[in-house]
Formats: structure tokens, C-alpha cells, sequence
């Protein structure tokens, strides 16, 4: 049987090797880590549904708490409302979430070698085929037909193939959060999301419930701009700001969490000769939320899939993995696309303009938005006869938003 090694054993890992496994190959997963999932370093909110897939499949042990949307607080604190009627999303526990998804893929039938960290690549002819690792204090070289790089932000995989060599500043925003016990949240089904120069510059603030009075609390601040760290950040947010004030002045802190989330969209190309990139390694996470979990599972199985069609046929050139990149493309491309543009407009946005666009939507249902309501908030920023505003809303009418 043909053999594919997948490097890294989060969500994207997990699930690209069940979906290799499903497709017939022999799979073997390797982490540095000797528990996979921890440390947490996540926010733990995940939709329920994507482009092309009608659920994901998020194992049950792990849900937290149901979310219907988000409430967005504009820099000076109007505040809009996205919300289903029905669940769209979760909170979960990520310990148990990655603990299950590699659960999954052990009892489907892969190996995994836990505690090896990946320090290089294989390559006959310019093609990749297999790593080396360190394992119990020895170097050791596994070989397979096709090698996938599911090794999170800073992925080695993506460094040795040449795929991804590094990042500029503002490619990556720097993360830190709490998870918090004691909070006396408002909205027990929405994220909360804040926005604003002062508070969290490039990024934003995040308040997501997770059922029982706890919450996590974090923020993500642009890479180059900032003058304070993210925990300087949020630690004067939660002492100074009303949002804060209101909902969390007796919560305390149960747990750290820190980390990097790249912001700048998928890489270009993810597949070499023998290799391919997915989840974070791959760049997909959406560029304004952060939110990576569902694309890591859903490109994870197309990834898995078709490499595992492409050792059976013996054909792992560039052009035979390219079926992975037309797929998941086909998937969320666009969305992507619309994304990154989204966030190059928002940041470019002023506080004050952000401010005057939020009055105008509130009290407005954004939720699947009719042509007649885009057409109201669109007249209602024009009878402003605010020139920044009017620049953003045509901006916004170019991405089919209002
Ligand atoms: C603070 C923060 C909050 C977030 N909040 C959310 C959220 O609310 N919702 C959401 O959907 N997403 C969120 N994300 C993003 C989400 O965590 C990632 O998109 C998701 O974990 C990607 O999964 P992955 O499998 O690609 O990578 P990871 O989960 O990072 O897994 C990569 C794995 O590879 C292993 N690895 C790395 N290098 C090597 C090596 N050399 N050798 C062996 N193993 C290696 C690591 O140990 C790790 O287990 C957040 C991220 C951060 C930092």
C-alpha cells in the first residue's frame, strides 16, 4: 500500500489523514508534541456549516456552547448584531476537539509518532519523499510517496519546499487571550467582537461564551504596528473599557493563551513535487476573523484524498497534486478573495468613519441582507454627504456588501 506522511496532528492533520485513510493509503501522522491539542491556543469558536459542505463534523464530546452570530462594537462602541435564528456555530473545548480528531484518524488506521519534531525533508530528483525527525534523542528518516505539511503557522514543511519562506510584519497578527470564569456576559449565543485604533490596532478584541459563566477574552494585533504587546492590550481593556467593565469586572482568569495567526490569505500555490500545505500552513484563515479550524478539517480531507490518489497512481508530480488546489479553491477562493479586500478597506478605515457606518446599519437585521435593505443603508450614507464615508460604502458596494 502507498504511504503518506502527514506532519502535524492538529485539526488539519487529523482530518487529512482520515481522508487519505478513507481513499486507501497507509497514513502515518507525526507531532512534536507527546499530547496532541495542547497547549489551547484558540478562541474555540467554530461554524457549523462551509461553502460546498452542508455540516462539519465537529466531534460532539467537544462542544462548549451554541452561537447564533456575532454583535460588533464600532471603536466608539455602537454596536451592530449578525445573528441566526438557529445555532450556526459552536464554542468548543480544543483539548478535546484535537484529541478526538486524532482519535478519529488513529481508529480509522493510522500510525502516529508523537514527540518527533520534523527537521527535514527528503527530496530524489527535486521531488519530496519523506522527513527527518528527531525522536527519543535520534535522527531517523521516514519515506513515503507523498509528504503533507499540516505543521501550523510557522511550518517547517512550508520553509523546506520553498512554498512559504517567511513573513512580512503585517502578515501575521500576535494573539493573546483568557479563558475566564465568573463573566457576566450579555449575550450568551453571540461572539463579540470590538474594533478600534486604541484598543487593538490592525485587529480586534474577542469576547466568545463558552456556557457557564466562561468566556474566552483575547485579542489580535496587527504584526509592525504596535506599540504594546497583545497582553498590555487586552490586560488595559479589561481594566478600562465600559464592554469590559459591564461584563467582566468580577471574571477571573483559568488559562493563557498565546500564539500567531497568519491574516494574509492562502500562500500562493501549496503543492510541489511530493508535497502539499494545509490549514494554517496553507494560509487558510479567514483574514479578518482568524478563524481556521473549519477550513483546516474541510481542505484537510480534500488534501488527504487526493494524495492519496496520487501515491496509488504513482504520479505525485506538481500538476497530478494540483487537483487538491482546483478543489479547495473551488470551495473558498472567492471567499478568500473578498476577505482580504474586506480587511484592507476596514483597516484603512478611520475610527470615526467605522463609527458613522455602524449607526447607519444598527438596528438593521444584517442577516441575509434583501437588495431593497442594501439599498436603504447605501441612501442613508449618502444623505451624510460624508465623503468617507461614501468612499467606503461605494467600496463596499464594489464587494456586493451594501
Ligand atoms: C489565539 C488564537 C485564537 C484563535 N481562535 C480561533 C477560533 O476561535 N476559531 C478558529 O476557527 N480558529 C482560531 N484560531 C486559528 C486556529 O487555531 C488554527 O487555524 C487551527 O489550529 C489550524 O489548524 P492546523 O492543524 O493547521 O494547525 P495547528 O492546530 O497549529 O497544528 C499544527 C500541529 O503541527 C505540529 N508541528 C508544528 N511543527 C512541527 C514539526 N516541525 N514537527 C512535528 N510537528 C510539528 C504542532 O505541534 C501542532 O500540533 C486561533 C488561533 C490563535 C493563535
Amino acid at each position: 500500500m502507498k504511504h503518506v506522511i502527514v506532519v502535524g496532528a492538529g485539526p488539519a492533520g487529523s482530518s487529512t489523514a482520515v481522508g487519505a485513510l478513507r481513499a486507501g493509503a497507509d497514513v502515518t501522522i507525526i507531532d512534536r508534541k507527546t499530547n496532541v491539542g495542547i497547549p489551547v491556543q484558540c478562541g474555540e469558536a467554530i461554524g457549523k456549516t462551509g461553502p460546498g459542505v452542508a455540516e462539519i463534523d465537529i466531534p460532539e464530546e467537544s462542544i462548549r456552547a451554541p452561537l447564533r452570530g456575532f454583535r460588533l462594537f464600532s471603536p466608539g462602541q455602537i454596536s451592530v448584531d449578525y445573528a441566526t435564528k438557529e445555532p450556526s456555530g459552536f464554542t468548543i473545548d480544543r483539548r478535546i476537539f484535537d484529541k478526538e480528531l486524532f482519535a478519529r484518524a488513529t481508529e480509522a488506521g493510522a500510525d502516529s509518532l508523537l514527540g518527533a519534531r520534523v527537521l527535514d525533508i527528503t527530496q530524489e530528483n527535486g521531488t519530496v519523499t519523506g522527513v527527518v525527525v528527531r525522536h527519543d534523542g535520534k535522527r531517523k528518516t521516514l519515506k513515503a510517496e507523498v509528504v503533507i505539511g499540516a505543521d501550523g503557522v510557522n511550518s517547517q514543511i512550508a520553509r523546506l519546499t520553498g512554498l512559504r519562506k517567511s513573513y512580512k510584519p503585517d502578515d501575521i497578527d500576535s494573539c493573546f487571550g483568557y479563558e475566564m470564569a465568573n463573566c457576566d456576559l450579555e449575550v450568551t449565543d453571540l461572539m463579540e467582537f470590538l474594533l478600534g485604533s486604541e484598543i487593538s490596532p490592525r485587529g480586534y478584541i474577542w469576547i466568545f461564551p463558552k456556557g457557564e459563566g466562561r468566556a474566552n477574552v483575547g485579542i489580535g494585533i496587527g504584526g509592525g504596528v504596535e506599540t504594546k504587546t497583545a497582553k498590555e492590550y487586552l490586560d488595559h481593556f479589561l481594566k478600562h473599557h465600559d464592554v469590559a467593565k459591564r461584563q467582566l469586572s468580577n471574571a477571573k482568569v483559568i488559562e493563557t493563551r498565546v500564539g500567531a495567526l497568519p491574516v494574509c490569505g492562502p500562500n500562493k500555490t501549496n503543492v510541489v513535487d511530493g508535497a502539499l500545505l494545509v490549514g494554517d500552513a496553507a494560509g487558510q484563515v479567514h483574514p479578518i476573523t482568524g478563524g481556521g479550524m473549519g477550513y483546516a478539517m474541510v481542505c484537510g480531507s480534500i488534501a488527504g484524498r487526493v494524495a492519496a490518489k496520487c501515491a496509488q497512481n504513482e504520479s505525485v508530480k506538481t500538476s497530478d497534486l494540483q487537483q487538491y488546489e482546483k478543489e479547495w479553491r473551488k470551495l473558498y477562493g472567492a471567499e478568500f478573495d473578498q476577505s482580504l479586500k474586506l480587511r484592507e478597506l476596514i483597516l484603512q478605515t478611520e475610527d470615526k468613519t467605522l463609527d458613522k457606518l455602524a449607526n447607519i446599519v444598527t438596528g438593521e437585521s444584517i442577516v441575509q441582507m434583501t437588495a431593497g435593505k442594501k439599498v436603504k443603508i447605501f441612501m442613508r450614507a449618502m444623505a451624510t454627504k460624508d465623503g468617507k464615508l461614501i468612499a467606503l460604502m461605494r467600496e463596499l458596494r464594489k464587494l456586493r456588501m451594501v
